[in-house]
This record gives structure tokens, sequence and C-alpha cells, in this order.
């Protein structure tokens, strides 16, 4: 049995992961963190979540329980994250990080600390997304610079970060696959008069509106024809079940930074 805490325990990532751990061979949820200031501090987290007791009480701090788990499972922001992968990296506990946002400089810093745990990190934990991350890039490579290449996403209107993680991946693996440097062909948005498309831009575009749970769409727009590949998630469930998927695994993993596309075997 894997022993997992959960930390964002009451938000909404975190209430799926728990139930999703509760409905799962194999798994128990040993350790629930909240923030420090969480008005459910030390209730039993199963009541949090809406499935009633299940004999683990929701903490406002990692450090006190981290012995409780083999894997920690993170769905909060860039800066808990990180500091959930301190803790757990000084015990050699494993890491699944959900949480989308993380800047260059926090990147290298998980890279850093995941070099003392076996750490799973993804902007997107479906099974879907990770094949359509592997099938934009042959696609490109395919049709290589003819062909212009544009990503609209669209989330529910309380995501804090755009574009979403997962945008961002796509045009990174596309940047890749023909060369480009990311940073440098990104268009965020258009405004204005801003003259013809350039040929090596990957454009990106960000719409937030109501309880859209999340949909990427990759244009590939050439002349006379154009390819989208489409994702969408119908609920969050499917984040979770990737999360814990990737818990089980990852605590069986030697040390080292992992993505879900090596949890399902996609490279
Ligand atoms: P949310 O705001 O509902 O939940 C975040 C939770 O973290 C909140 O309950 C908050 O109180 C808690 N938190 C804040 N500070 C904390 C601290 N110091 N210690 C412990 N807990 C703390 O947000 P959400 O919709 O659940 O999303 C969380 C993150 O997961 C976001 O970055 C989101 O983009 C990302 N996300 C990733 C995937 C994926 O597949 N990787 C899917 C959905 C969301």
């Amino acid at each position: 049995m894997v022993r997992a805490i959960v930390v964002g325990a009451a938000g909404r990532m975190g209430g799926r992961v728990i139930h999703t751990i509760h409905e799962s061979e194999g798994i128990e949820v040993s350790g629930a963190v909240e923030r420090p200031d969480h008005p459910f501090l030390k209730r039993d987290v199963g009541e949090v979540v809406g499935l009633g007791e299940i004999g683990v009480l929701l903490e406002g701090d990692i450090e006190a329980i981290i012995e409780a788990g083999e894997v920690v499972i993170d769905f909060t922001n860039p800066g808990v994250s990180l500091k959930s992968l301190e803790v757990a990296s000084r015990r050699g506990v494993a890491m699944v990080i959900g949480s989308t946002g993380f800047t260059p400089q926090q990147m290298e810093k998980v890279a850093r600390l995941a070099k003392k745990t076996a750490c799973v990190l993804s902007p997107n934990m479906s099974v879907g997304v990770n094949l359509m991350f592997k099938l934009v890039g042959v696609i490109a490579r395919i049709l290589r610079d003819e062909y212009d290449v544009e990503i609209v996403e669209a989330h529910h209107r309380f995501k804090k970060d755009s574009p979403s993680g997962t945008a961002m991946k796509l045009g990174e693996i596309i940047a890749s696959a023909l060369n480009r440097d990311f940073p440098q062909v990104g268009v965020f948005g258009r405004r204005g008069v801003i003259g013809e498309r350039k040929p090596q831009e990957i454009g990106m575009q960000a719409v937030r509106a109501g309880d859209i749970v999340g949909e990427h769409t990759v244009i590939f727009g050439g002349l006379g024809e154009r390819l989208e590949v489409t994702h969408r998630a119908h609920s969050r469930d499917n984040f979770a079940r990737g999360a814990v998927r990737a818990a089980k695994w990852v605590t069986t993993q030697p040390k080292g930074l992992y993505d879900v596309g090596d949890v399902l075997g996609l490279k």
C-alpha cells in the first residue's frame, strides 16, 4: 500500500485526488496539508472533501507529517510545491507536482531538488494530453515550416496563470520539433495593426470563461487546408487519475525528474 500525502487537500484538485485515491487499489491517503490559516485545519480531510470520515486530519505544515508518506501529491502553486519538494527531497520521499506556472528559475530549482528524490512534474496529468504532446511533435516535424502554428486554450474563470502550463508545453514541444526558440517565436495575443504574420511565429491565445475544465487546440494552418488537434477535459477527474497513477509509479523509480510521458512509457 503506497501512503500518499496530499498538499492543497481542500482545493479543487486536492479534493478530486483524495476521492480518486479513496477509489483506487494499492494507495491510501496518509496525510493532508493546507495553508496554515485554512479554516478547516485539524478536521478530518475526508469530511472536508465530502467523502465522510477517513481518519486523516488536515494539517497546516507538511514538515510535521512528512514521515507519514512515501509520496507527496501537490496541486497548489509553484511556491508551495517547491517548499513541499524541499521537505520531501530531504527525507527521500517521492513527489508528484501538478501545480502550473513555474518560472524558468523555479524549474531549475525543481530539477536541482529532484536529484535527491524521484519527482514527476507535469502541467497536465491527463493521458490524452500527454499523448497529444507526443502527436504534435510528430505532426510538426512532418509539416515543417509550411504550416502556421497557433495554440488556443480555454479554462475556467478562476484560473490564475495564463497561458496554461499545458499550452506552454505544447508550444515548447512544437518549437523544438521545428528548431525554433520558443521564447523568441511565441506570440502571446495580438492587437492593433501588427502587420502580416511571420512564418516562424507560434501564436498563443488564452480564453477564460465560466467553468471550462480545460481545452487545448493546436492549429497547423496551411494554404488550402488546416489540421487541428484538440483535447477536451470533461472533468478534473482525468487529472486526478493521472496524478494517482504517477504517484504509484514514482515510488518505484530512481531519483530524478520525470513527466507523465515517462509514467505512460511514451518516450
Ligand atoms: P485551488 O485554488 O482550488 O487549490 C489550491 C489549494 O492550495 C487551495 O485549497 C489553497 O488553500 C492551497 N494552498 C495554498 N497555499 C498553501 C500552502 N502554503 N500549503 C498547503 N496548501 C496551500 O486550485 P486548483 O484548481 O486545485 O489548482 C491547483 C494547481 O493545480 C494550479 O496551479 C492549477 O493550474 C494546477 N492544475 C494542474 C493540473 C494538472 O493536470 N497538472 C490540473 C488542474 C489544475
